[in-house]
């Protein structure tokens, strides 16, 4: 989809943090984090939002989030986490994704996401 960030991420036009890729499905960190270890995941193909997007695709997400969700858990020490899906007015960009936010009990300093990204990977 022309004009679209995360498509253009996809086809690496615009560079990013991946922290996860297979055929159907694209994991890198958000650019403007929350807290450390704030990730995106996305299909390849795009899709604009939850009524748009394929059952199985979703189910591929969320196979994803799964592993990736428990990955920051074990390497970032969260303490939680929250998965977030915004649709219409609250979302900025409109190819479908979902959001992995973190929680930490202490509060944390925001680290380089380069710094992220190998402890990730
Ligand atoms: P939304 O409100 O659409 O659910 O959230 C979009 C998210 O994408 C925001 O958290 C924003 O920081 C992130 N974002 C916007 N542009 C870029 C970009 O070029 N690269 C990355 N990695 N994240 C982006
Ligand atoms: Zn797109």
């Amino acid at each position: 989809m022309e004009n679209c960030i995360f498509c253009k991420i996809i086809d690496n036009v615009i560079p990013s943090y991946k922290i996860y890729e297979d055929d159907n499905v694209l994991a890198f960190l958000d650019i403007n984090p929350a807290v450390n270890g704030h990730t995106l995941i996305i299909p390849k193909k795009h899709y604009t939002d939850l009524q748009d997007i394929d059952a199985n695709v979703l189910a591929n997400i969320f196979d994803v989030a799964k592993t990736l969700s428990m990955r920051i858990t074990e390497r970032l020490n969260c303490d939680g986490y929250t998965i977030i899906q915004n649709n219409g007015s609250p979302q900025e960009i409109k190819h479908f994704h979902i959001h992995i936010r973190p929680f930490y009990s202490l509060e944390e300093e925001l680290l380089p996401i380069e710094e992220i990204e190998k402890v990730l990977i």
